[in-house]
């Protein structure tokens, strides 16, 4: 099966896909686990910052060695790739898909540079899969404990996701719908379901939706995202919290280790333990 194969079932039997991020080998290794055991088609994901850490060609051979290894669809997907030429380059290396994020961009640039993206990723593979972003989803991947005001001209339109969604020629889409980047500790907004619903509808049914930002929200939130028409959510901050928690509990129990798998182990264990707990939720479970 084909991503968009995948995409379409999403829709006809109501479940997401997984999207996870990793920066290094262990967090890959959990999700590809993870995903494994739960039977699921995976998408793993890296930012520009993401993979300038772990390295382009690095990306690229460890899922192809994670795939082989472990027989199950794994998507890589340059997440927000924010300028033409970082889309160039991952797209030329060979990825599966990519976003590319101009929403900081006034409305008819954001088309302009997504089209660009778009025409550049399918004329070099005509399978890739291509995301764009409308709207402005704010926070960053990370613990944040001030409060982020969404403002109403953040969120994304539906009759503008429709023009954008057919100018730009992309697969997918990822709104601003009153999701925040990172895990949000004072946060009193939600998730609008009703313009999910609405955007699903205005860009049709060959388009999907893409939840930022899922980092934090509550189970029930998922559900009615996924049922009013969200196909795949992002996860990132919440491993990378399992990460650090679950290192610096062990290097404080074991202070005299010095062996890298043992002190990381627990940590592989824990992030593990959320990405099950996020793919039962999106009822990704025995999707192959
Ligand atoms: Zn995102």
């Amino acid at each position: 099966m084909t991503i968009k194969d995948y995409l379409k079932d999403t829709i006809s039997n109501c479940w997401a896909l997984g999207h996870f991020n990793f920066s290094e080998n262990d967090a890959l290794r959990a999700i590809v686990e993870s995903a494994a055991e739960l039977k699921t088609p995976i998408f793993v994901g890296v930012s520009e910052n993401e993979r300038k850490h772990i390295g382009i060609k690095e990306t690229i051979a460890l899922v192809r060695a994670f795939r082989e290894e472990f027989g199950i669809p794994i998507f890589l997907n340059a997440d927000h790739h924010k300028n033409f030429e970082a889309v160039k380059e991952v797209v030329d290396a060979g990825y599966d898909a990519i976003l590319a994020d101009f929403s900081k961009l006034p409305f008819e640039e954001n088309i302009k540079m997504t089209k660009q993206s778009v025409e550049y990723a399918k004329s070099k593979n005509p399978d890739i899969i291509t995301e764009g972003e409308l709207g402005y989803v704010r926070g960053e991947s990370k613990i944040q404990t001030e409060v982020i005001e969404i403002k109403p001209e953040d969120l994304t339109k539906p009759e503008e996701a429709a023009q954008f969604v057919k100018e730009t020629g992309v697969d997918l889409l990822a709104p601003a719908v009153g999701n925040i980047h990172g895990i949000v500790t004072n946060n009193s907004g939600t998730i609008d379901i009703q313009r999910i619903g609405d955007i699903k509808k205005a860009i049709g049914e060959n388009i999907y939706l893409v939840l930022h930002g899922g980092s934090g929200l509550s189970e029930l939130e998922f559900k009615n995202a996924i049922e009013a028409g969200v196909s795949m959510v992002h996860i990132n901050t919440e491993i990378r919290v399992a990460f650090t928690e679950s290192l610096r509990k062990t290097l404080q129990e074991m202070p005299e280790e010095t062996t890298p798998y043992k002190v990381m182990a627990p940590s592989v264990l824990a992030m593990k333990k959320v990405i099950a707990e996020k793919l039962k939720i999106f009822g990704s479970v025995n999707r192959l």
